[in-house]
């Protein structure tokens, strides 16, 4: 048995018609940028993010830097994020000219644990950027509560989280603003590049489509100079067919994990744990070994399963944060995790009979 990491054109096959007809439709009206696709993607987007206004952008990249520039943080602030997480996140920080602080991971969930964030706050901290990653809503509310205390801005990167919930409230309807990315592979993936942001504060929402416009409203009436980063209207016509679909997509991962879950019982591994009252949307199903990963990953392979590791190296361990100071332990948790974690195959339309062939492979690795 051959079973992808995640399989793409299953997808597509069983959404065809609607797909094909979506992009013809945007080629006959030539509404290749801006346009009544992107308006409509943006205003369902929006209603399912449970917010008042949605911006649509180039990519999830793009839609954090987008948004730090519109919260008008730059040079000199300094800006918190988590450990684990794909490079985008503080690539963004960086790229709005703001220093990334990082704060180590809690090693069940393997988001930002929160109890380390206070002391990493400065005079020139203006904003923490919760990442929701593999789809397990990072802890909001001690964040909301130091963000209130300290006066600094909340932007969820949701990159992995579409449609994930903390306490009954949507992701990307808690913190300031949020930031979603459409990459393919996403929970919610386009044909192509692809990013929004969504909010309830309108005027941080029409600075950043104008950032993403060149800084413009009208034609050639630039206020400021911006950037190039809108959504295309073949890739909003799409999104917008995939969006009706993603609330049965979301619980099908939902429940390939609780079957994961209950398969996985009695052998020597961590599976993802969920903190209560939250729902998470398994973009990835990280399991954690505490010794030969690198041997389960290729025995696994050798039986035609792909897995994945997310991420292999921790971000502030990465060459490309060797300028940061450091100190040995700030990190123990993330470049232990690091070194431990395995993504499993996970996607809507993974079967029972695959996902019981994958743990009969695990059980008999470890037997
Ligand atoms: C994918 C991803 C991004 C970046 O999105 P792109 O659309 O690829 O630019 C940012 N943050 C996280 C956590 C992601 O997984």
């Amino acid at each position: 048995m051959n079973i992808p990491l995640v399989d793409l054109h299953e997808q597509y096959i069983s959404i065809k018609k609607e797909i094909d007809r979506a992009m013809s439709d945007v080629i006959n009206q030539t509404a290749f940028i801006g346009g009544p696709f992107h308006k409509s993607f943006e205003k369902s987007f929006a209603d399912f993010c449970g917010v008042q206004f949605c911006v649509g952008v180039g990519n999830g990249t793009d839609a954090l830097y987008i948004a730090l520039r519109a919260m008008g943080i730059g040079p000199g602030d300094e800006v918190i994020t988590s450990a684990n997480s794909f490079i985008a996140t503080s690539e963004a920080i960086r790229m709005a000219g703001a220093d990334v602080v990082f704060i180590d991971i809690d090693p069940g969930t393997y988001n930002i644990d929160t109890a380390k964030i206070e002391e990493k706050i400065t005079k020139r901290t203006k904003a923490i950027i919760p990442v929701h990653l593999y789809g397990q809503p990072a802890d909001m509310d001690p964040i909301l509560s130091i963000a209130k205390k300290y006066n600094l801005k909340i932007l969820e990167d949701a990159a992995q989280a579409h449609g994930a919930e903390y306490r009954g409230q949507k992701i990307g309807s808690i913190g300031d603003a949020a930031c979603f990315s459409f990459y393919p592979g996403k929970n919610l993936g386009a044909y192509g590049d692809g990013g929004a942001i969504v909010s309830n504060d309108s005027t941080f929402a029409e600075t950043a489509r104008m950032i993403s416009n060149h800084g413009r409203i009208d034609k050639y009436d630039h206020k400021f100079e911006g950037i190039n980063s809108r959504l295309d209207g073949i890739q909003a016509a799409i999104l917008d067919v995939k969006l009706k679909y993603l609330p049965e997509w979301t619980e099908l991962r939902r429940k390939n994990a609780s079957l994961y879950n209950r398969l996985l019982k009695g052998i020597p591994l961590r599976s993802p744990e969920e903190i209560p009252d939250i729902k998470a949307v398994y973009h990835l199903y990280v399991i954690r070994v505490s010794e030969k990963r690198e041997e389960l990953q290729k025995y696994l392979k050798s039986n035609g399963v792909s897995t994945g590791i997310h991420y292999p190296i921790a971000l502030p361990n990465l060459k490309a944060y060797d300028y940061l100071k450091k100190n040995d332990n700030d990190f123990n948790e993330a470049t232990k995790a690091s070194k431990e974690i395995l993504s499993l195959p996970m996607y809507a339309e993974l079967t029972e009979n695959q996902i019981s062939y994958i743990t009969d492979k695990i059980k008999m690795f470890f037997s």
